[in-house]
Parts: structure tokens; sequence; C-alpha cells
């Protein structure tokens, strides 16, 4: 029988991670074959409904106030423009539809009644609702549950021990305490981070503890490679190396084999053979993008995409297969 553990420690971790890097994505692939269906990808929109302007500073944003980017600033999208897009995005084969705001946290307003009108919308299309809006009281959560929201992004970022280099405005246990709310409210948790912010191989095997020890894991977990933005203090860290990108996804896949582990931000700068390594890795999810963007940085665009499953011998994920916990 197949079980998630949840007692993992963080040396059964880091031992799994300091494989080998064959040795690991081996593990991971096998792991894989049990748990998923090896030949499918969610492949999942991503639209910013509320760009830039934001108050808290986290150094890899372009969307922090603070920080002098390109970014063009535009307030909440009309419901009716946001259904058009989710429209686009379901024709394009998608079947997650995520909307993104920039705020630090959800206010009790109007534009959270918007929002709420949104998550309907989409619903009702027969589309997987996800929103990442910031942080969110039990009682927010628990409205767009009943709005009918399968999913909530919240990324712890990094390690608890690191948090505070690349965020200041909040601290690691917020993230947590949103996480939770969201939990309780009956919501998919989608929970990851991001990699090339300047912290340690120990920093990433202590993220990934955090989420493999949570009492149910995320149903997913996305991997970023920083984005390397102008205008943000990260703007010169190097270029994340593509094999701690599969090192990442690899330990992700096996010590939380029932979640979509999705191969995020950072694409564009992949070749295909380097994300084909990422999907023997584990990965079975991904960012497609209209506009071709992923929130504000680029990302390939979907017949880009498409090409790339067809010469992989990958399709997308139809109907997320029942997980044994
Ligand atoms: S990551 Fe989110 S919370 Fe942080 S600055 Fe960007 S939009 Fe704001």
């Amino acid at each position: 029988m197949k079980t998630k553990r949840h007692d993992w420690t963080k040396e059964e971790i880091q031992a799994i991670y300091n494989q080998p890097l064959l040795e690991l994505v081996h593990q991971a692939a096998t792991i894989h074959r049990e748990w998923q269906r090896p030949n499918e990808v969610e492949v999942a929109t991503l639209l910013s409904i509320k760009t830039g302007g934001c108050t808290e500073d986290c150094s890899y944003c372009s969307q922090a106030a603070r920080y002098h980017t390109d970014i063009k600033v535009q307030a909440l999208l009309p419901t009716d423009v946001v259904m058009k897009h989710a429209e686009k995005a379901k024709n394009n084969g998608a079947t997650r539809f995520c909307m993104a705001a920039a705020w630090r946290e959800v206010r009790d307003n109007r534009d959270f009644d918007r929002v709420i009108d949104m998550v309907k919308g989409v619903n009702d299309m027969g589309l997987e609702v996800c929103c990442t809006l910031g942080m969110l009281t039990e009682s927010q959560a628990v409205r767009l549950k009943e709005a009918g929201l399968h999913a909530y992004n919240h990324n712890l970022d990094t390690s608890e021990e690191y948090y505070n280099e690349v965020i200041s405005t909040r601290n690691f246990d917020d993230r947590i305490n949103t996480i939770g709310h969201v939990r309780k409210a009956g919501i998919t948790v989608c929970s990851g981070g991001i990699i090339g912010l300047g912290e340690t191989h120990a920093d990433r095997i202590a993220m990934l503890t955090t989420l493999a020890t949570m009492e149910k894991h995320p149903e997913s977990v996305p991997i970023n490679a920083l984005a390397r933005v102008k205008g943000t203090p990260l703007e010169n860290n190097p270029k994340v190396d593509v094999w701690d990108m599969v090192r990442m996804i690899a330990t992700a896949r096996i010590v939380m084999p029932g979640a979509m582990v999705r191969l995020s931000a950072g694409r564009i700068e992949m070749t295909e053979t380097e994300q084909a390594w990422c999907f023997m890795a584990g990965a079975n999810s991904i960012f497609t993008g209209e506009r071709e963007t992923l929130l504000t940085t680029p990302n390939p665009g979907v017949s880009e995409d498409m090409q790339m499953f067809q010469n992989l011998g990958l399709k997308p994920l139809v109907k997320q297969q029942p997980v044994v916990s």
C-alpha cells in the first residue's frame, strides 16, 4: 500500500537531496510512476488580475512598489475581462485557471467582492479555480471556498531561517497561518518556493522539510527558479543551475509523492532538454501563459509548450487521478 510520510527529518531529506544526481532522478522517476500518470502534465494558466503597486518588499518581485522595475501598474481587472481570459485558457486546453493579485493581504472590500464573483464565474466554466491574493483571514478563506475556489497559492518562498533576508514586511509564520486558514476552509493548498535567492542548499532542504511535514502535504508544490528582474535587489543574482532545479524537483517528488510538482517560473530560460529532465525528475505541472507571460515575467507560449509535449510524448492532464493517502 502506498503511504505518504509526514514525519520526515531534515537529515533524511538531506540524504535524498545529496544523492548522486542520476540516482536521485531514478528514484524520483520510479516514485513518480507509482503515484502519478507519468505522461500527463497539468496545464495551468495564470492571469494577473491586479498588477504592481504592492506594499511588500519581497526582494525578487517586480511588483513591489518600492522597486523601480518596468512593470505597468494595473488596477483590478473588470470581471468580464477576466471571464474572457478564462474562456480563452479553457479553449487552449488549460484545466486550471489561476488569478493573481499583487496585494499584501485581502481586505474585506468591494475588490474582494469582485474577486468572489470572478471565482464563481470561472468555476461555472468547469475550470479548477486557483487564487493567489496574499494573506487571508479564516473568514475570507471560507468565502472563497463557498464561491467555488479549488486551490489557494501561498508559497513559503524559502526556509524559515532565510526568510527575513528576502522579505522584511512579513514573516514566515504569517505564511504558515494563511496556509492554515486555507486548509481549514477545505481549499486545496498550492505552496512551494523559489531557488536562486541566495539561499544555501540547507535552506532548500529546510523548506522542503516544512512542506513535507505538514499534516497534509500541499496538493501542488511549485518549484520556481528566480526570474532576475531588473530593478529588484536580486537582479544580479547568478542564474539558477538547471541541475539544482532537477535536484529540487526530484526531492519534492520523493518526499511528497501525491503532490502535483510544478515546474514554474524560470522555464523561459530552460531548453526543451532541460525541461525534459525536470519532467523525468517528477514535475507534472506547468504554467502556460496567454500573452506568454507568467504574471509579469516571460514564459513559453501555449503553442511552444504543445510542441514540446508532442516531442516528449506528454499530454495535458485532463482530470486529476485520485491519490491514495
Ligand atoms: S511577491 Fe506578492 S506580496 Fe511580495 S511584493 Fe510581489 S506581489 Fe507583493
